[in-house]
């Protein structure tokens, strides 16, 4: 495979039988696919989780556990759900096939394998996971900025306290809002207000590379830093605030924009961290930044924790 080739997708077979392997590979082998093989239930599902493959095929009649068993549990883990999966079975009573849809499988192949018919309906279970995944990524992204999005932002803050959490780090938000947004919008149109998000958004998007950069909502941002404490975050967020306030806009000569950052990191929190805590608190921090004159970045400090956590 040469580099510039884009990467082959993934499959991953579930059966006992090494004959079903060997058939597989050989049926498949022009496809242009990776094909995992896996002899049991338990290791399928380990690997599934590793391997992230685009498609399963999953043999009804395992050992360990039955297909269905396997299946439910691919459905329930978030890391393994988006898979399709095509069942593969001996079996041609129609309940097993009904079940096996009912549970979430994409498809159905009958054995003996029909050579055109398996290849057919491996690559329309591809297709559909492409689209699948597509679409799962959109409904993560803010459609105007092509930032991440609140409902991203919450699933991934709250993965990034359970992280640090467990491993002792340091983890940061910055909450940032524009000034006077509603202003510009009013003296200059709500397009170019628009422009304005998008042109803050870059800045945002092109800080460190672990920052994650999210519209949080409206003119507000939110930036998750982790491996970051408090102290270093804030300087973070005042070369954004700088690089906000530097834009230049041409056409619109003299216009200035400026906006205002809370800054809050794990040690801000008392009690058990949780994202809400850390939200609130980076809140708390801005609406400080609000009332102290804007365009500056303000701390969470511990007092501050306390007033709010009352
Ligand atoms: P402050 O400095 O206190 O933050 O004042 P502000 O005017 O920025 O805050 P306020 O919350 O009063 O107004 C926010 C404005 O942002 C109001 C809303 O019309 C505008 N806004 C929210 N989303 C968008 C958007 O997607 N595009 C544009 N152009 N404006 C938006
Ligand atoms: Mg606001
Ligand atoms: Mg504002």
């Amino acid at each position: 495979m040469t580099h510039d080739e884009p990467k082959r997708p993934r499959v991953l077979a579930i059966d006992d039988s090494d004959l079903v392997h060997r058939l597989l590979r050989a049926r498949l082998r022009h496809e242009r696919i990776d094909l995992h093989s896996v002899h049991n239930a338990t290791d399928g599902i380990r690997v599934a989780r590793n391997l992230q493959p685009e498609v399963i095929l999953l043999d009804i009649d395992l050992e360990d556990l039955d297909g269905f068993e396997v299946l439910a549990r691919l459905k329930a883990d978030p890391l393994t759900r988006d898979i399709a999966v095509i069942f593969v079975s001996a079996s041609n009573e129609t309940m097993d096939r009904v079940r096996g849809l009912d549970l979430g499988a994409v498809d159905f192949v009958g054995k003996p394998f029909d050579v055109g018919e398996l290849k057919a309906r491996v690559r329309s279970a591809l297709r559909m996971q492409r689209l699948v995944r597509m679409l799962a990524q959109r409904a993560q992204l803010d459609g105007l900025t092509g930032l991440w999005n609140r409902a991203y932002l919450d699933d991934r803050l709250a993965a990034e306290v359970e992280t640090s959490v467990r491993y002792d780090k340091p983890l940061s938000l910055v909450l940032c809002d524009l000034d006077r947004f509603k202003s510009l919008n009013d003296a200059h149109g709500h397009p170019f207000g628009d422009e304005v998000l998008e042109r803050a958004a870059t800045v945002l998007a092109s800080g460190r590379s672990p920052d994650v950069a999210c519209r949080y909502g409206g003119e507000e941002f939110a930036l998750i830093a982790p491996g970051t404490d408090l102290a270093e975050t804030m300087e973070v967020a005042e070369r954004h605030r700088v690089r906000i306030s530097e834009i230049d806009w041409p056409d619109r000569p003299g216009i200035r924009i400026s906006a205002s950052f809370g800054v809050a990191d794990l040690g801000c929190i008392e009690g058990d961290p949780t994202p809400e805590k850390l939200i609130a608190a980076a809140d708390r921090a801005l609406y400080r930044a609000k009332e102290t004159g804007r365009d500056r970045v303000v701390g969470a400090d511990q007092s501050e924790w306390r007033r709010i956590a009352g």
